[in-house]
């Protein structure tokens, strides 16, 4: 989250990957371009983009950074057990339902066993994308404020 008139200073939210293709720079081109790309290109270091959304009637500007990234992400990130990290558990590619990689059930108690927030998204079809970043952003907003 980047700053606007009345947020300062917010982390960004980083988007990680457990594996790369699994659709974190689409999630992040739907969000804030309504964009969709067929085309596989791996994200070389960050990229990042903004959009501005209103969370508690206040217009915040969220500043999203796209990793490459690394495997261990969620175990490092609880390592540093730092109470303003937020962390949402995100399976992407609902409309692939013939190929699921991960049923719900697991996917529901992976999300259980971990604490995390769950949500099913679709980039390619727009489904929840705007659900999952207003949600992970929100609670970064009332983390910080
Ligand atoms: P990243 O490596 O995690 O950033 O993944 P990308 O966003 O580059 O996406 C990898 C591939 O998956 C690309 O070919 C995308 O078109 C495709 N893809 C991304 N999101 C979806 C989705 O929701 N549904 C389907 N069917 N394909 C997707
Ligand atoms: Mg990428």
């Amino acid at each position: 989250l980047g700053e606007s008139e009345s947020v300062q200073g917010l982390s960004p939210w980083l988007l990680h990957p457990f594996d790369p293709g699994v659709g974190k720079s689409n999630l992040l081109s739907r969000f804030t371009r309504n964009e969709f790309s067929l085309e596989s290109k791996s994200t070389i270091g960050v990229e990042f983009a903004t959009k501005s959304l209103t969370v508690d009637s206040k217009v915040i500007k969220a500043q999203i950074w796209d990793t490459a990234g690394q495997e261990r992400w969620l175990k490092e990130l609880r390592d540093h057990r730092d109470p303003s990290i937020v962390v949402m558990f995100v399976g992407n590619k609902s409309d692939l339902r013939h190929l699921v990689a991960v049923s719900t059930e697991d996917g529901k108690s992976f999300a259980e066993k971990e604490s995390l927030y769950l949500m099913e998204t679709s980039a390619l079809e727009s489904t929840n994308v705007d659900n999952a970043f207003v949600e992970v952003l929100t609670q970064i907003y009332h983390v910080m404020s």
